[in-house]
C-alpha cells in the first residue's frame, strides 16, 4: 500500500507515530515561517504542516510547490495541534512532513472543491469526476451504497435470490417509449432497452425462483421533466403464492427497515388509502400525509354548499374545493393577491380563488359575500371545521383541474407554513387503483399500471361490460409525497390474459406478436404471483433529505437528458452506420 492511514482516521492517540499519507492537496496556507497543507481523500482532510527552521529547505520548497488538487503522498510524524479544530475528526494532530512524494500534479480545477463550491451545474456535471470529491456528493453516494447493502441484507434474509435479466431485451410496456438498439447482425432489427424487468421477473416465477430481486437500471424515453432520468435504478421484486397482503407486509416491512438503519426512524404500521380517498381528501393519489389541511368539497363527491344564489362562477363548475388554512385569517390582501395569481398561472390553470375567513369573534368575511348569506357561508365554516382565525381558500372549475390544483395549492401552502420538512417521514400505501384509464388521444383504454396487473377478483366480470368500473389488485408505496414504489398481483391465467389485452385494444394477433412468449408461459403451470418495483434513486434522495435525485447518482444526465461529460448523445460515423443499415 501507497499508505498507512487514510485522511479521516489519525487521532491523539496516533502521536508520535510515523505515518504515510495520500491524497489531494485541499488548501495551502502559507504564512512564511509556517506552512500548512490539507491533506484529502475520501475519509477526510488531514493537516499537513511544516516549519522555516525545522523543515529540510528542499523539503520546504517541494512543499511550496504544490497546487490545489495535486496528488501526494506525504510521510511525517504525528503531532499535537497547538491550536486543536474541534470541527475536524482529525483536528486535534497534524503531520510534521518528513518526506513528500509527488504521485501527479494536477490542473488549476474549474471550481473550488468545497462544500460550498462556486462552480454551476453544468461545470459540475461536466467535471463530474472533480465534483465528486467534494464531501456533500460523496456523502450521498455513501448514503446511497448502505441503502443498497440494507436492500440485500433484508432481503436475503427472507429468501429473496438475486437475479440479472437481460438488457437488451423487445419491448416491456410500461406507458413510456422504448430507447432502442439496432442490431448489425440482423440488419433491420432493433432491440428495445427494458422500462422495467416486469415480463421476465414474471417468466422467473413460471421458472419456480418465488423471490427475486434485482437493483436494476430501467430506461424510459420519456419527455424531458424536471427531475427524471432516462435511465434509473429499481428495486424489482417479484413473489409467487401470495396475496397482495403478503407484498405489503414484505414491502413495507422493507421501507420501515430503511428508515430505521438509515435514518434512525421508526414508523408504526402504514396507514392504506384507496385511490378513491386519497383523491377524494388529497386530490392526489401520492398525498403528502405529513400535514392535514385535507381538501373540503363545497360542491362534488355528494356536497352542495354553493348552488341557488346566482353565482356563475360556481354554478358552471363541476367541482368547487376549499383548502382551509389554519391560522390564515391574518393573511393580508396582498397575501391573497399573491396566492390568487399563483392559482392563476399557466401549470395551475385556474381562473381565480375565492376565500372565507373566521374572524376572532368568530364573524365569517368572504370574497363572495355579494353572493352568500352569512347562514350559506356558515355550512361552508362547518364543513370545513374552521375556527376562529382559520381561512378556507376555494378553487372551482372542472372535474380534474379543480382536483389538481386544489391538490398544488395544499402542498403549495404547506411547503410555505414549513410543513414539509425533509427529516419527517410519512408513509402510506394506495390501493385499488382503477385498472383501466380512458385516453382520450387514442381514443381508447390504456392500463393505468401495466397490462399484466390483475382486476381484484370480485371484478373480472365486468371487464366486458363497464371496464372504466374494475379495480385492480395493485398498490403504490407514498412516501413524503412521492411515489416511492407500485405494484400488482399479476394475472397468471392465459385467458384473462388474453381478455385483458383484447380490452386493451390488441387483436390476438398482436397480443401473440408483442406477448406470445408470456402467453405460453403460462400454459406451462405460471404460479399465482406477484410483485413490486421501488424507484431506488428518489428513496435515496428523500432519505437523504432532498427533493433531487442527481446527487444521488454518480454520473447522471442533466435535465435535457445529456451526458455533458461523455458528450451524449452524440453521432455514430458513416462506416458504423452502413453495419447497422441506418
Ligand atoms: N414493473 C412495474 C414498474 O416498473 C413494477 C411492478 O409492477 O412490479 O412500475
Amino acid at each position: 500500500m501507497l499508505r498507512t492511514h487514510t485522511c479521516g482516521e489519525l487521532r491523539i492517540t496516533h502521536t508520535g507515530s510515523l505515518v504515510t499519507l495520500c491524497g489531494w492537496v485541499s488548501r495551502v496556507r502559507d504564512k512564511g515561517g509556517m506552512l500548512w497543507i490539507d491533506l484529502r481523500d475520501r475519509y477526510g482532510i488531514t493537516q499537513l504542516m511544516a516549519e522555516e527552521g525545522q523543515t529540510a529547505p528542499e523539503l520546504l520548497q517541494a512543499l511550496r510547490s504544490l497546487g490545489r488538487e495535486f496528488v501526494v503522498q506525504a510521510e511525517g510524524t504525528v503531532v499535537k495541534r497547538y491550536a486543536p479544530n474541534d470541527k475536524m475528526p482529525t483536528g486535534d494532530i497534524e503531520i510534521r512532513v518528513e518526506r513528500i512524494n509527488l504521485l501527479n500534479p494536477s490542473k488549476l480545477p474549474p471550481f473550488l472543491v468545497d462544500d460550498e463550491t462556486d462552480g454551476g451545474d453544468d461545470l459540475r456535471m461536466q467535471y463530474r469526476y472533480i465534483d465528486l470529491r467534494r464531501q456533500p456528493v460523496r456523502s450521498k453516494l455513501e448514503l446511497r451504497h448502505r441503502m443498497a447493502q440494507e436492500v440485500r441484507r433484508y432481503l436475503d434474509e427472507r429468501a429473496f435470490l438475486e437475479v440479472e435479466t437481460p438488457v437488451l431485451i423487445k419491448s416491456t410496456p410500461e406507458g413510456a417509449r422504448d430507447f432502442v438498439v439496432p442490431s448489425r447482425l440482423h440488419n433491420g432489427e432493433f432491440y428495445a432497452l427494458p422500462q422495467s424487468p416486469q415480463t421476465f421477473k414474471q417468466l422467473l416465477m413460471v421458472g419456480g425462483f418465488d423471490r427475486y430481486f434485482q437493483i436494476v437500471k430501467c430506461f424510459r424515453d420519456e419527455d424531458l421533466r424536471a427531475d427524471r432520468q432516462p435511465e434509473f435504478t429499481q428495486i424489482d421484486c417479484e413473489m409467487s403464492f401470495v396475496e397482495r397482503e403478503d407484498i405489503l407486509q414484505t414491502f413495507e416491512g422493507l421501507l420501515l427497515h430503511l428508515l430505521k438503519t438509515i435514518k434512525g426512524v421508526e414508523l408504526p404500521p402504514l396507514p392504506r388509502l384507496s385511490f378513491h380517498e386519497a383523491m377524494m381528501r388529497y386530490g392526489n393519489d401520492k398525498p403528502d400525509i405529513r400535514f392535514g389541511m385535507e381538501l373540503v368539497h363545497l360542491k362534488g363527491y355528494g356536497h352542495d354548499h354553493t348552488s341557488g344564489v346566482d353565482f356563475g362562477v360556481f354554478d358552471s363548475a363541476e367541482r368547487v374545493v376549499g383548502i382551509p388554512l389554519p391560522g390564515g385569517a391574518e393573511y393580508t390582501r396582498k397575501q391573497l393577491d399573491e396566492l390568487t395569481e399563483w392559482v392563476k398561472r399557466p401549470q395551475i390553470g385556474m381562473k381565480g380563488m375565492v376565500w372565507m375567513r373566521v374572524e376572532a369573534d368568530g364573524s365569517l368575511k368572504s370574497s363572495v359575500d355579494k353572493f352568500y348569506t352569512t347562514d350559506r357561508l356558515q355550512s361552508w365554516r362547518e364543513a370545513a371545521q374552521l375556527q376562529a382565525g382559520d381561512l378556507l381558500l376555494v378553487v372551482a372549475g372542472s372535474d380534474s383541474l379543480t382536483l389538481k390544483a386544489a391538490s398544488a395549492l395544499r402542498l403549495e401552502l404547506g411547503e410555505r407554513l414549513g410543513l414539509r420538512r425533509a427529516d419527517e417521514f410519512q408513509a402510506l400505501w394506495v390501493v385499488d387503483f382503477p385498472l383501466l384509464e380512458w385516453d382520450e388521444e387514442s381514443a381508447r383504454w390504456m392500463a393505468m399500471h401495466h397490462p399484466f396487473t390483475s382486476p381484484i377478483p370480485e371484478h373480472i366480470e365486468l371487464l366486458t361490460q363497464s371496464p372504466g368500473a374494475v379495480l385492480a389488485n395493485a398498490y403504490d408505496l407514498v412516501l413524503n409525497g412521492n411515489e416511492v414504489g407500485g405494484g400488482s398481483i399479476r394475472i397468471h391465467d392465459r385467458s384473462l390474459q388474453a381478455q385483458l389485452f383484447e380490452a386493451l385494444g390488441f387483436s390476438p394477433e398482436e397480443a401473440n406478436q408483442k406477448f406470445g412468449f408470456l402467453l405460453n408461459a403460462f400454459e406451462f403451470g405460471a404460479p399465482p404471483h406477484g410483485g413490486i418495483a421501488l424507484g431506488f434513486d428518489r428513496l435515496c434522495a428523500l432519505m437523504g433529505g432532498s427533493e433531487s435525485i442527481r446527487d444521488f447518482i454518480a454520473f447522471p444526465k442533466n435535465n435535457a437528458g445529456r451526458d455533458v461529460m461523455i458528450d451524449a448523445p452524440g453521432p455514430i460515423d458513416a462506416q458504423q452506420r452502413r453495419e447497422l443499415g441506418l
